[in-house]
């Protein structure tokens, strides 16, 4: 499409004179009118970007890299130069970029650094509607901000669809642009069948239905996840080619989600190769963040993927869930882009108006705040957590849940008041617990391991297909076919150390094998995931070494400052060497399970040998298993599990599991126990030490219930 042409371009002047008079607008226009990749250049053309860059947020880092992509391409530059990106761990600007796409996350990043955002003239916080997480608490900083900076910074706010209203009114009642997009009728085909017990299933009938029987225009189908679409490409490509020939025109079937490779991804962009229909397989990416062109029919479940946390017994789980009216819109809406176009909705209209929620939950109300809670405490100014301007509060109990584990984590102390400790973890750009694991393993010097452990973590997906290493587990159940299979990963599982040590012992074979992709894929391993954790691994390296200069910076000034009275004193900062008199060396791995140990001890679980389980000491946890995609972990001579291991996640729905998993000793443990007990939630939030004038003049939520205090865990005697 010729970008001459977009909606947005043809409000160019508006949109330059909103922003001329406020120094907050929002733009509602929908989907593929032009917004992320036109408003940056409208502004940057009228010289917004001359004292300042201009910055967009994305709530996806796929999104931020193809939206700068396709600009510098729109523009005729070299990415990286006049555009730019930068996500985490990836960033490819210069001192030439006007334009600069990130993701939500990163741009609160750079606002721990510079409190106020001094490089940017111009902030667009995009995709308003998504609501993520990173992006709620953006609209609280940057409302502060704007306040301050006054005129010398503009935001804007732009979002697919809805309430406008609600934004104008938080922020300070700013003007509110429409921009209508093209939108032909689209006819909405529900199904009768009350139950669709396959969705995919019947999602790929519709398709081929579609493709025999109706005339030439694109489709798109919405399904929940990786797997499931490519099985669904699959299948597709299979029963097409079972089709009688000359029946129809041939089907091109394309993938489309959010970790599929870029070239691939852009597959999506190109046109619809001659006597050829398309038919794209998306996740809810294609719903509003990438704009599929010539859509004419849409095939839509009516599922999405989502993750939820409850914060009353710290389980998380990623469920397939209804989507809201909104989205079902939203879908509905990709039909019509370029001529009328109809919709197949996999359920019945009395589901749709019944069953369905009108609006999603947006993610503050339904994730864990531990970050976030991090984050603003790590704010200058110090935030009552509780009464922060959110725009949609969170729920009570998730703030007193973020603020428990940062206090057993040492990042705040029982005032609530951010530690030093606090401060550093929020430096380094891992959650919170892998960054107290990270400042844990330079007191236990084994720094470098945790650092290829944290790289590993954060590439995710590292074992192709099975979703975890081969050979487990404990109870003697083991994956069947990998069992056979002798490659170097599968010895590595057998020795039992949980999944921390297996991958830090898988990286440090492939090192060893000079990074040569054959031994991954022998191991059943993601070449792909490997190589990004080799980056992730030297950003990181980059980033401990940047915080450790810092703290050692610091220490140096304190130490003059206070002169010959302190001398000999030990500081509260990670350092390499301030443990050496603290007993006996630990070898490298025990060393690196301490520095876990002490990093998740807010999710420390405990033996229930009765019941062949374990006890996570969050309050209101569930009696768990461990996963079968968890690493083997030895059973001692008496058959017995670990008394005490810590994980990364406990989730699942009726059956509670923990996963990522690290046996730890009992001796680390106990030091950690105390703290876990009476702990009061109402000192934690903050409210106290809060400064008269802050930035939250709104009480968002009021101040807890009873006494404040939490329920306790059930701490072993
Ligand atoms: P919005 O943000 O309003 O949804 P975008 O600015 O993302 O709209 O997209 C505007 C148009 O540009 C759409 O028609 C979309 O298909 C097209 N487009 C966006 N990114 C690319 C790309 N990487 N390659 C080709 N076309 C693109
Ligand atoms: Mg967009």
């Amino acid at each position: 499409m010729d970008p001459a042409s977009l909606p947005i371009r043809a409000h160019a002047k508006e949109i330059l004179e909103a922003v001329r008079g406020s120094s907050v607008v929002v733009v509602i226009g929908d989907a593929g009118s032009g917004k992320t990749t036109q408003i940056p250049q409208i502004l940057a053309k009228a010289g917004y970007g001359d004292d300042g860059k201009i910055v967009v947020t994305q709530p996806r880092r796929l999104a931020a890299i193809s939206a700068a992509r396709r600009v510098s391409e729109e523009m005729g530059v070299r990415l990286g130069a006049e555009v730019g990106y930068a996500v985490r761990f990836e960033e490819d600007t210069s001192s030439k970029t006007v334009i600069k796409y990130v993701t939500d996350g990163l741009l609160l990043r750079e606002c721990l650094a510079d409190t106020e955002l001094s490089q940017y003239s111009v902030v667009m916080l995009d995709e308003a509607h998504e609501r993520s997480l990173n992006t709620d608490i953006l609209f609280g900083v940057l409302k502060s901000l704007v306040n301050s900076r006054k005129q010398a910074l503009k935001l804007l706010i732009t979002s697919a669809t809805l309430d406008g209203k609600k934004f104008s009114e938080y922020f300070m009642n700013c003007p509110i642009l429409n921009v209508p997009g093209v939108c032909f009728p689209v006819e909405i085909i529900h199904t009768m069948e009350d139950h669709v017990s396959n969705y995919m299933q019947a999602a790929m009938d519709v398709v081929l239905d579609l493709h025999v029987n109706q005339p030439p225009g694109d489709i798109l189908v919405f399904l929940t996840g990786q797997a499931e679409i490519q099985k669904a490409v699959e299948l597709l490509n299979k029963a097409v080619a079972d089709l009688p020939e000359d029946t129809c025109d041939a089907l091109q079937v394309l993938p489309l989600y959010a970790a599929l490779p870029m070239e691939q991804q852009s597959l999506v962009f190109s046109p619809t190769p001659e006597g050829c229909r398309r038919c794209v397989v998306a996740t809810n990416i294609a719903e509003t963040s990438i704009t599929v062109n010539n859509v004419v029919y849409v095939v839509d479940p009516g599922t999405v993927k989502q993750k939820s946390y409850n914060p009353l017994t710290g389980m998380g789980s990623l469920e397939v869930v209804t989507i809201s009216h909104v989205q079902a819109k939203q879908r509905a809406g990709r039909a019509g882009r370029t001529q009328p176009g109809k919709c197949y909705r996999l359920y019945t209209k009395k589901f749709h108006d019944k069953e369905m929620a009108d609006i999603t939950l947006p993610e503050i109300q339904r994730t864990s705040l531990t970050s976030a809670v991090l984050y603003l405490k790590t704010l200058p100014l110090a935030i009552d957590v509780l009464r922060f301007d959110y725009l949609d509060a969170p729920k009570m109990e998730a703030l007193e849940d973020a603020l428990r584990q940062l206090y057993v984590l040492g990042a705040i102390d029982i005032d609530g008041k951010i530690t030093t400790l606090g401060e550093q973890m929020a430096q380094l750009p891992v959650e919170p617990s892998l960054a107290r694991a990270l400042i844990a393993s330079m007191e236990c010097r084994c720094l470098d391991e945790m650092v290829i452990v944290a790289a590993m973590l954060s590439a995710e997906n590292i074992f192709e297909d099975t979703g975890g290493p081969p050979d487990r587990d404990a109870a003697g159940r083991s994956r069947g076919k990998s069992e056979q299979e002798d490659n170097a990963v599968t010895r590595l599982a057998r020795e039992g150390l949980g999944d921390h040590v297996l991958l830090l012992r898988i990286y440090q074979e492939w090192e060893r094998a000079g990074f040569a992709p054959g031994w991954c894929r022998r191991g059943g391993l993601s070449v792909r995931s490997m190589r990004r954790a080799r980056d992730i691994h030297k950003q990181l390296k980059a980033n401990v070494r940047d915080l450790r200069r810092r703290v050692a910076g610091r220490d140096e000034t304190r130490r003059s400052e206070k002169g010959s009275k302190k001398r000999g004193r030990h500081s509260d900062a990670p350092h390499e060497h301030s443990c050496e008199e603290r007993g006996r060396s630990l070898d490298a791995q025990s060393a690196l399970r301490k520095a876990v140990c002490v990093g998740f001890a807010n999710r420390l679980a405990h033996r229930m040998a009765a019941h062949n389980g374990y006890r996570p000491l969050a309050p209101g946890a569930p009696l768990s298993q461990l996963h079968p995609s968890s690493a083997r972990v030895s059973a001692d001579s008496d058959g017995l599990l670990p008394e005490w291991i810590v994980y990364h996640e406990c989730f699942g729905l009726s059956r509670p599991f923990l996963r990522q998993v690290c046996p730890v000793d009992d001796e680390w443990v106990q030091p950690l126990l105390p703290k876990m007990r009476n702990i009061e939630v109402k000192r934690l939030s903050g409210g106290a030490s809060e400064p008269a004038g802050s930035a939250c003049p709104k009480p968002a939520v009021s101040s807890g219930g009873a006494d404040g205090a939490l329920p306790q865990p059930a701490l072993p005697a």
